[in-house]
């Protein structure tokens, strides 16, 4: 008997029948003889349209309002869902985050996971009973307020429950069969991986593959928990992500040992560069740049500078950031603009960035190369270049970014040559 964490993403769960749907694959795993522990999203795009909703109040809605507004999209599918599996002849008790003992910092809108203590749902599952679990929330350890984890949050609450009740594996459900060489709504020939590293992993999610979030990753690894990614809608094995040492046994284990050059291609469309132009090149001006957007709470990722030209000693800086956090590091920059000396700004929020993956890289001469003639050639023109020891990551135009993918992906001989990929539902929003 195992003791299985399963979490149903929101386009498992987007209607009424595919709450019964999902009810019936977790009645199946119950009767099989496993304990059940189930992590639901909330219906469909429910979470974007109370975000629409609370634009339409106000465009500055306050944080721990809009907090307790998203939780209720998680509430109403894991009653529903209870109410399906127990219409099934099997017990089923739903519980909110902060029942389920999820414990967060206080950073409203993006919290992350302090502790959990799930002693509801273990004595739930004692009791034999499967337990559902509300994704994407939790409780802040000092004010009780409610609080969420960042988008596709849900992923990171299956897998911290997974960790705290020491389960043998998280499957994360959603509406493609695993994780694939690239998003199969953009290259459908793209291949299923069967085994994927957390370092891999890690990478992609990073950089745009939101078919796990970054956080629930950096969690799986932490605590070395298995996660088999695969879809709701098929039966068919999905993706292991473990390490890559944890594969079991004689010539398979050797075959996973030798990792792939390549493990795919990630694209994002959900940054914005700022230009700060007419810096003085003098020691402690990125420095003050830069702190100056830290302070306003906002992460950066790429960042460039170009040599100053000798007649000015003036040099551009150029970064990218969430396009959400575009206006908060915008406006910290212009109020700085006398302090640091700089002559304008120009935000543009139409780049794309595509990265290439794979922890074969670091070892394998060439992959630069490859990736600049394959974007040359489909006529694709390169913004910026940023790379990790298994990463290379390029900017583009956002209109070329679909494009780049497919050339990419096509110069590494990852298309795959079986049938199309498959995505049986959502919307992509
Ligand atoms: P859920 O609602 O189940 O959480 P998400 O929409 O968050 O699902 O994630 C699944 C989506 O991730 C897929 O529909 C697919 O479009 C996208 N995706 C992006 N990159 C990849 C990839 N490399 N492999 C599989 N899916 C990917
Ligand atoms: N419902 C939340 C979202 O749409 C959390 C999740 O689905 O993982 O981001
Ligand atoms: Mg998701």
């Amino acid at each position: 008997m195992a003791l299985i964490v399963q979490k149903y993403g929101g386009s498992s769960v987007a209607d009424a029948s595919g709450v019964k749907r999902v009810a019936k694959r977790i009645a199946e795993s119950k009767r099989a003889g496993n304990d059940v522990v189930v992590v639901v999203s909330a219906m469909g795009d429910t979470t974007d349209e109370l975000i629409d909703l609370a634009n339409a109040i106000t465009p500055v809605p306050p944080s721990r309002e809009m907090d307790i507004l998203l939780t209720a999209g998680e509430r109403i599918s894991m009653s529903l869902l209870a109410m399906a599996i127990a219409n099934l002849g099997i017990e089923a008790r739903s519980f909110t985050g902060q029942q389920a003992g999820v414990i967060t910092d206080d950073v409203h809108g993006k919290a992350r996971i302090i502790d959990v203590t799930p002693s509801r749902i273990q004595a739930a599952i004692d009791e034999g009973a499967v337990a559902i679990v509300a994704g994407f929330q939790g409780v802040t350890q000092h004010t009780n307020d409610v609080t969420t984890l960042g988008r596709g949050g849900s992923d990171t609450t299956a897998v911290a429950l997974a960790a705290a009740l020491k389960a043998d594996v998280c499957e994360i459900y959603s509406d493609v069969d695993g994780v694939f060489t690239a998003d199969p709504r953009i290259v459908p020939s793209a291949r299923k991986i069967d085994r994927i590293s957390y370092d891999e992993m890690l990478e992609m999610a990073a950089s745009g593959a939101k078919v796990l979030v970054l956080r629930c990753v950096e969690y799986a690894r932490r605590y070395g928990v298995p996660v088999h990614v695969r879809s709701s809608f098929s039966a068919h094995t999905g993706t292991m992500v473990t390490n890559y040492e944890d594969a079991e046994g004689g010539d398979e284990g050797a075959d996973v040992m030798e990792q792939p050059i390549i493990a795919g291609v990630a694209h994002d469309s959900s940054e914005a560069k700022i230009t700060v132009v007419g810096v003085p090149d003098v020691p402690g001006t990125a420095a003050h740049i830069f702190e100056v957007v830290a302070g306003s709470g906002v992460n950066i990722d790429m960042i460039v500078q170009n040599v100053s030209a000798a007649a000015t000693g003036l040099t551009d800086i150029s970064f990218t950031l969430p396009a959400t956090d575009g206006t908060a590091a915008m406006t910290a920059l212009a109020e700085s603009q006398a302090e640091v000396g700089f002559a304008s700004l120009q935000y543009d929020d139409t780049i794309g960035k595509l990265s290439l993956i794979g922890a074969g890289m670091k070892s394998h001469p060439g992959v630069s190369a490859r990736l600049f003639s394959a974007l040359s050639a489909a006529g694709i023109n390169i913004e910026m270049i940023s790379t990790s020891e298994i990463r290379i990551s390029v900017v583009t135009r956002a209109d070329q970014l679909a494009d780049a993918v497919r050339a990419v992906h096509t110069a590494f001989d990852l298309d795959s040559s079986e049938d199309e990929a498959v995505v049986y539902g959502g919307t992509g929003r």
